[in-house]
């Protein structure tokens, strides 16, 4: 059985990289100019506030996500696999609760397994939903914010050159860089842009399914098997997700907000149907 984070240090590394070079740019274009978006004092405060709010919380939720374990490594499975919805895994040797499944790249199974999450290289399963969700809004609001105080210097960029050269500069940079067509600096504006708003789209797009996803009690392989049998009301499936401080997680990742479950016995729709009758 794999360590954690032994065998998916790569996407993480890519991502902190590419996380590195959108900082430097935006370093760049904020000293060096053209600057921000020009704004009145009270304006540039509260930027600076939602821009503070953004960080905290991204970086926050990225850390947590990565710290939490939402493997069946240390959690006493031995007797319990009776019930209904239990299996046994082969890689893992054990017997597995309803929900999970394993990974292959992290090499264990996961409870209440949701996905493998390519850019940090972890499984995303009962022990940090709450984290990759946060993750999800707050990196759309980080992506979109670069974007507008990138706003300048692409305008800029608009103005300098004709419309068909700088729309090859956004839509093939990697090319115009090396047929010699752009400057470093052109490139480097364009490459960090266009990660920044596609980011943005593909987060705010991950948001919205995981949303509906979340409010359905459903994981992405019960949705991709058309699977509705732990669907117990929106209400009840944003807190067994979240906790019960469901609304306010979003607005700090430390805030507590216990999981009623254990990740390992669920109740069913129908329980709470009979419960109901
Ligand atoms: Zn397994
Ligand atoms: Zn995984």
């Amino acid at each position: 059985m794999g360590q954690p984070g032994t065998p998916t240090q790569l996407p993480l590394v890519l991502t902190t990289l590419w996380a590195a070079a959108v900082v430097l740019e935006l370093v760049y274009v904020l000293v060096l100019g053209p600057g921000p978006p020009p704004l009145g004092p009270l304006a540039q405060a509260l930027q600076l506030a939602l821009a503070v709010f953004q960080l905290l919380n991204l970086l926050g939720n990225v850390g947590l996500f990565l710290r939490s374990d939402p493997s069946i490594r240390g959690v006493m499975l031995a007797g319990r696999g009776l019930g209904q919805g239990w299996a046994y895994c082969y890689q893992c040797q054990s017997q597995v609760p309803p929900r999970s499944g394993h990974c292959s790249v992290c090499r264990v199974c996961i409870l209440r397994r949701d996905h493998h999450c390519r850019l940090l290289g972890r499984c995303v399963g009962f022990h940090n939903y709450r984290h990759f969700l946060c993750l999800l809004l707050h990196a759309t609001g980080v992506l979109l914010h670069v974007s507008v105080l990138l706003g300048p210097a692409l305008s800029a960029l608009l103005q300098a050159h004709a419309p068909l050269h700088t729309a090859a500069l956004l839509l093939l940079p990697w090319l115009m860089l090396l047929t010699g067509r752009v400057s470093l600096a052109q490139f480097a504006l364009a490459f960090v842009m266009d990660t920044c708003v596609a980011g943005a789209l593909l987060c705010g797009a991950g948001l919205l399914f995981h949303g509906t996803l979340l409010l359905r009690g459903q994981t992405t392989w019960e949705w991709a098997r058309g699977q509705h049998s732990y669907d117990q009301g929106a209400r009840h499936n944003l807190q067994a997700a979240l906790g019960p401080r469901w609304a306010l997680i979003w607005l700090w990742p430390f805030l507590t907000s216990p999981l009623p479950g254990d990740g390992i016995t669920f109740q069913t729709t129908a329980d709470v149907g009979l419960m109901a009758s």
